[in-house]
């Protein structure tokens, strides 16, 4: 087995088939992935007979020339090994670099995810380890699950550009200990619990009132020293005057005022518990209902910093609507419009990046994010490679994505109380008119697709009686056999995402 700087790499090695772009060598080891029939992936480590990797790695050993091969399984045992020791395999802050989050439902996804990376080349900065908490509930995968699945991605891409991984829409303190212990160097606090959206509707009076409930002590501050910080004078973002009138600021710090303080208990228990380790933060008010005003934007980012927090980027609920799996929703004049003046928030209260969650598929609006924040922004994607997934079974293995749409439908009127999406079953194909050869239409309809997309978690754990997932293991035999082809879908679609980006992206 021979590296990139060999003469000419041996592919084959004890009858395993080595991934070519996965070879690594370090410190008198190879590393490398194998394909050890059936599609199944190992870690092939050789070294002299004895030494240290020995020690650190569980597998199987075998004769190779004058050293010892060890076939690992991808256990997270030999995950936690493998990162020890090769630096590029273990996440760091990204910081102000333009960056796209690269989230993956299934954890086969890393390699399309950094062919399109390096299709569209740039300083763009790559996080292909970021799910939410509620995305690993709902695909019954745990932190590091998740962590040591991009690893590998990584690994068998053979991309050494380094990458950050995200802890996506962390509610409590438990959340955060999990995702340290798993390694994560991205924090995206969502305060979305803490938020008093009946701040939009009240009266002045009940304004007045709401605010004395505020957990003035954990804000330091108090409703005098609040008003004096606001009112009176415009604050200043670039050429955007910001006023605060006594209604705006109560109608902010009411709707804010919890969720602030939530977030500086979560910040100062992460600097607690990171303890010396690497760490960056995004905070995250993207999932109310209503957009989130220049005001507010201004009065959570000044009293966040106040109070000491530090964060990287920050998503506030833009205007329209950023419905899952299809193009934004909306005038796009007007996004652009407001989003110029959370750009310039930005610009003046930080900088930060701003984060575009539910940030797949909005193509019409990406040209007009990368230019107004000249770079300094942040997206995230994550369900729609589950559906490139689909698409790529659904020419090879047509009864398998038509019973997994037959499902989906049946799942979708429950399943989609969690997401704002406007598909209706009805508009939707009906399995029974479809010929195999048009199944991959379903993928391009976009009720179809948000019924695939909300509908995931269902899919992949829906049990049979014997307790074996029904749909989960024939979907990922399938997308082993046929990697190669989901790794082209998934560098298509990305490459449509990443491009706008990478040709802004600051390094
Ligand atoms: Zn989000």
């Amino acid at each position: 087995m021979e590296d990139a700087d060999g003469e000419r790499p041996t592919l084959a090695l004890n009858g395993v088939t080595v991934l070519p772009a996965s070879l690594t060598r370090l410190e008198g080891a190879q590393y490398a992935l194998v394909m050890a029939g059936a599609g199944e992936r190992r870690l092939a480590v050789i070294a002299p007979p004895g030494s240290a990797p020995f020690n650190d790695f569980q597998g199987t050993a075998s004769e190779y020339q004058d050293r010892s091969l060890l076939l690992c399984p991808l256990s997270e045992r030999n995950a936690a090994a493998l990162r020890r020791r090769v630096g590029w395999l273990r996440p760091t802050p990204l910081g102000q670099r333009t960056s796209a989050g690269l989230g993956d439902r299934l954890g086969l996804a890393t390699p399309g995810h950094l062919q399109a990376m390096r299709a569209v080349g740039g300083s763009l900065a790559a996080m292909p380890a970021q799910q939410s908490i509620r995305e690993m509930e709902r695909t019954e995968r745990t932190p590091q699950d998740v962590m040591d699945d991009a690893m590998w991605g990584i690994l068998e891409a053979g991309w050494r550009a380094g990458f950050g991984a995200d802890a996506d829409h962390l509610k409590t303190t438990a959340d955060i200990d999990r995702c340290l212990a798993a390694g994560y160097t991205f924090y995206t606090f969502d305060p979305g619990h803490y938020v008093d959206a009946t701040a939009e509707r009240a009266t002045p009076a009940q304004l007045r009132t709401l605010l004395g409930e505020l957990p003035w002590p954990h804000l330091e501050d108090a409703p005098a020293t609040l008003a004096a910080r606001y009112l009176d004078r415009p604050i200043w973002c670039e050429s955007h005057a910001i006023r605060f009138d006594e209604a705006a600021l109560l109608r902010a710090a009411v709707k804010y005022g919890h969720a602030i303080a939530h977030v500086v208990a979560l910040s100062r228990h992460l600097a607690t518990a990171a303890a010396g380790r690497p760490w960056e933060v995004e905070i995250s008010v993207d999932e109310t209902d209503l957009p989130t005003t220049p005001a507010e934007h201004v009065y959570i980012a000044t009293e966040l910093r106040r109070l000491g927090v530090r964060w990287v980027s920050l998503a506030p609920r833009y205007i329209g609507q950023f419905e899952k799996a299809v193009d934004y929703v909306g005038d796009v004049d007007a996004f652009e419009a407001d989003f110029a003046v959370h750009a310039a928030i930005a610009r003046s209260l930080g900088p930060y990046k701003l984060s575009l969650h539910s940030g797949s598929d909005k193509f019409s609006i990406y040209e007009a994010c990368t230019r107004q924040t000249q770079g300094l922004v942040h997206l995230k994607t994550a369900g729609t490679s589950y559906l490139e997934a689909l698409r790529t079974i659904a020419g090879p293995e047509p009864a398998l994505l038509r019973a997994i749409y037959r499902f989906a439908r049946e799942r979708f009127e429950a399943d989609k109380a969690t997401y704002h999406i406007s598909a209706r079953l009805d508009r939707a194909p009906e399995p029974a008119t479809l010929a195999d050869r048009d199944l991959p239409r379903l993928l391009e309809q976009d009720d179809a697709r948000q019924i695939l997309h909300v509908t995931f978690g269902s899919v992949l754990t829906v049990r049979d009686e014997n307790g074996t997932r029904r749909y989960y293991g024939p979907l990922m035999q399938a997308l082993r056999r046929h990697g190669s082809a989901y790794a082209a879908n998934l560098r298509a679609h990305f490459v449509r995402h990443l491009a706008p980006f990478a040709a802004y992206a600051r390094g």
